[in-house]
């Protein structure tokens, strides 16, 4: 089956999740060629499999280039400490799971964590449903060309074209939050989990590279902060570990984070001098409890954390 058929039947079973982001209207899907509202506002499925849902030009910084590199590191298996850690906040009981559950990714970028999460809750007997969005279009067209088995979207992650209390969990990783949006889309008692780098994330390279503002240490204070105030009852989780690299290896991981756009000249060379073999990853796991209450409240985050 073609991709953009396989993707259009996969929409079709979970069309309902949709609104339109014109005028909020059902949506629903037109055969294999995109989803259109009860008002005629249309919507193509490319033929990668992916749908976009933007409405007026889209800008985004970040390219094809970092989102190869980053799809490489974490399908080399880089955050699969991470990833067993996130599966083990989200998986319920054995058995007994008929319907699938719904999870978003808020900013999935390349989506390798998010399809991941899913192979891997559905390897265990748990049926899910994953919906990646992201507003970088190469980013989506990176996660629709290797992952048939969840939704891909480009998307206003400010307004997401998503019906209300949609998610049974909500993941936002290494990406920025709009907590307004997160609590409308969450059912009641659904759990959001948010990922941040921690202060040791990637030491290596950034010891190398010129990112430190005013001399200080890259700190995670203010975005932990915003989310306990979102979920004051929260829990978080600091993880580090390290990988392994060879020249080859070292060379992709710096081209996946945007610290290398900040790069001195010669920053690329003294990193390969130093002979590095190991590099460091380390984040925190921040989880959260949607209340029964989903009243939106407007705080989002003026940082930038990818
Ligand atoms: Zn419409």
């Amino acid at each position: 089956m073609k991709k953009r058929e396989k993707s259009a039947r996969l929409m079709t079973a979970h069309q309902a999740i949709f609104h339109c982001p014109v005028c909020r209207g059902e949506m629903s899907v037109r055969e294999a060629s995109g989803m259109v509202c009860t008002q005629g506002h249309r919507f193509d499925i490319a033929r990668q499999g992916y749908i976009n849902l933007t409405v007026g030009p889209v800008r985004s910084s970040y390219g094809k280039d970092l989102f190869d590199a980053r799809q490489n590191v974490i399908q080399s298996g880089a955050f699969d400490p991470l990833h067993a850690e996130l599966i083990s906040r989200i998986e319920g009981p054995a058995g007994d799971q008929p319907a699938p559950r719904y999870l978003l990714d808020a900013g999935c970028g390349e989506g390798s964590h998010l399809a991941a999460v899913c192979r891997q809750l559905e390897d265990r007997g748990q049926p899910v449903l994953g919906l990646g969005l992201d507003l970088a279009k190469s980013g989506i067209q990176a996660a629709a060309r290797e992952y048939g088995d969840c939704l891909w979207a480009v998307a206003d992650l400010a307004d997401p074209p998503l019906r209300d209390a949609s998610f049974d969990v909500l993941l936002n990783i290494l990406s920025p939050a709009s907590y307004g949006t997160f609590r409308r889309l969450l059912r009641p008692g659904g759990t959001i989990l948010k990922v941040v780098p921690g202060e040791e994330h990637l030491r290596e390279l950034r010891e190398e590279y010129d990112t430190l503002k005013d001399g200080g240490a890259y700190s995670n204070r203010e975005t932990v902060h915003l989310f306990s105030r979102q979920y004051p009852d929260f829990r978080q989780e600091l993880m580090t570990w390290t990988v392994p690299v060879d020249d080859e290896r070292l060379a992709v991981i710096a081209r996946m984070s945007p610290l290398s756009w900040h790069r001195t000249p010669d920053a690329g060379e003294r990193l390969f001098k130093r002979g590095i073999r190991d590099i460091t990853f380390s984040v925190v796991v921040l989880e959260g409890q949607a209340g029964p209450d989903r009243e939106p409240s407007v705080v989002s985050e003026r940082l930038e954390e990818k």
